[in-house]
């Protein structure tokens, strides 16, 4: 077998600039190899028992000389692994992807360079400044702030050319070097009063900018105490950060919000928090267990015909039934006759992927709802199959039931995730959280469960967001605040509530 190696650019930091290629390389990885600056989140992507290896430096701070970071990357290919490297921004971009790639060459292993957004032009675009615009500037240099030694007779940025050339300046690494930077632009004849924008970690939810001129900058920079990563942005395109500046006006921008859904679930909601520039927090509080050897549902699903309704109440029943259903040689043509009733338009979509319409999806996401709409439509000779979690609240049952035959098997069980106290924990004690989700009744429960109740005084400061009445009613008992209940039972709608607050 042989090793390969990716050099992948993973961009700046904001989760959705990496390139579709970029991804393809983190899913197939057998080992990355990964730094500080781009987004740990991508992690979650790689193949279950893929090897992580961190050889991030924080500037000065080495935490792996550059020589032993080749040479762990070139035996692991060696050994005919998959190893992704991934780098922020692009590899090319002051991030010694050449380096790396000289050495793979010579040692001939096979490689690929995969680039990446740099922060250099992706970071000033979400800071709303355009790096180059034909009123201001038609050129632009992106330039190394680390600068060696200086020797004066030959130096290894030519600072006259710099300072003359009206183009867009980007200094990369240059916060230690700030007052060096500035005195020698001025020195060799660039305006005093020059626009320069220090954007830190750009494109996070914790992007921070500030303006100045290139006179006051350092002091600017003193006084704001601005650390890396910042870039440090100098030209008249900096202006038209008040006009262009669309990121940090999204509406969640800057805000830290807990998710608590089990981890099957929170992707949908973890997504669309961070399209609306917050940071999602996401806590396990659940995690699903399916039932192993189910012949119950065996059982069912051979006497399928017999059914004339389906109801499918999470994606995870809808997985485990449609798994159960392959896993006996059968396929969607077993379910032609019956209805599919859907609770949520996440389980409709997870059942569209499966390869069937479902007849009805309420309108909202509960099962009262549900309920609601099939009893003018069920006669005493309708059968219902419900594959559903044993801890179900039990109205859907009980009610249907009164109209006609109604077979509930249990395939699996949500089940309290303790392992998580210390890390809650540590984020409520570190972390500002502007809002905390609940996304049903056993979330609050398990939630206040897994801290404890004498640990409640720690989100006394968030603001508290409930998916509904039944979950507020559950938090308030376990006293917990509610801020604020979402419209409707849905996913958008809890957003929704975040975003007006
Ligand atoms: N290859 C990277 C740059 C690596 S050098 C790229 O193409 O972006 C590291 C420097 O890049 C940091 O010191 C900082 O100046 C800059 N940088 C990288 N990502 C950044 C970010 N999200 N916000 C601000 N600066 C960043």
């Amino acid at each position: 077998m042989k090793g390969k190696v990716y050099l992948v650019g993973a961009g700046p930091g904001d989760y959705k600039l990496l390139t579709l290629k970029g991804l393809e390389c983190i899913k197939e990885a057998d080992v990355i190899v990964y730094d500080r600056l781009a987004n740990l989140n991508y992690l979650k992507e790689a193949k279950p028992n893929c090897e992580f290896i961190y050889v991030g430096k924080a500037s000065s701070n080495h935490t792996l000389p550059q020589e032993d970071i080749n040479r762990v990357i070139a035996n692991k290919a060696k050994e005919g692994k998959i190893v992704t490297r991934l780098k922020g921004g692009d590899p090319y971009v002051f991030g010694r992807g050449g380096e790396e790639g000289q050495l793979l060459k010579e040692e001939g292993i096979d490689f690929e360079v995969i680039p990446g957004v740099t922060s250099a032009i992706g970071g000033l675009c979400y800071a709303g400044i355009p790096i180059t615009h034909r009123d201001h500037a038609s050129s632009f240099h992106v330039v190394t702030g680390h600068l060696r030694d200086d020797d004066k007779e030959n130096p290894e940025i030519n600072w006259n050319a710099l300072a003359n050339i009206r183009g867009t300046l980007v200094f990369l690494m240059g916060v230690a070097n700030l007052k060096k930077i500035s005195e020698n632009l001025i020195k060799e004849g660039k305006s005093k009063d020059t626009p320069v924008a220090l954007i830190s970690w750009a494109t996070r939810y914790n992007q921070r900018v500030i303006t100045s001129t290139l006179e006051d900058v350092y002091e600017t920079a003193v006084r704001e105490n601005v650390k890396p990563p910042t870039l440090i942005a100098v030209g008249s395109v900096v202006g038209l950060r008040d006009t262009l500046n669309f990121f940090e006006k999204k509406p969640l921008f800057g805000k830290n919000i807990m998710v608590t859904r089990s981890r099957t679930q929170s992707s949908s909601i973890v997504e669309k928090i961070m399209d609306l520039g917050g940071n999602p927090i996401e806590i396990p509080t659940i995690k699903i267990e399916k039932i192993e050897n189910n012949t119950e549902l065996e059982n069912e699903i051979s006497n399928i015909k017999d059914y004339t309704y389906l109801v499918l109440t999470s994606k995870n029943a809808v997985e485990i039934f449609f798994d159960k259903l392959e896993e006996m040689n059968l396929d969607t043509r077993a379910l032609a006759n019956l209805k599919v009733c859907a609770i949520g338009s996440a389980t409709a979509k997870e059942i569209k992927s499966r390869g069937i319409i479902a007849d009805i999806v309420p309108k909202a996401f509960v099962a009262e709802s549900l309920f609601d709409e099939l009893k003018d439509k069920l006669t005493k000779e309708d059968n219902i199959l419900i594959p559903r979690a044993k801890n179900a609240r039990d109205y859907l049952v009980d009610k249907l039931s009164e109209i006609c035959t109604v077979k509930e098997v249990h395939t699996y069980e949500s089940v309290i995730d303790t392992s998580k106290k210390g890390e809650i924990l540590d984020i409520l004690e570190k972390e500002e959280l502007d809002f905390i989700t609940f996304a049903s009744s056993s979330t609050v429960r398990n939630f206040v469960e897994i801290i404890g109740q004498d640990n409640l005084d720690k989100i006394n400061s968030s603001k508290v967001i409930s998916i509904g009445p039944i979950t507020s009613a559950t938090a308030e008992e376990l006293n917990i605040n509610v801020y604020k209940e979402a419209e409707k039972a849905t996913i958008d709608k809890i957003v929704e509530a975040i975003t007006i607050c």
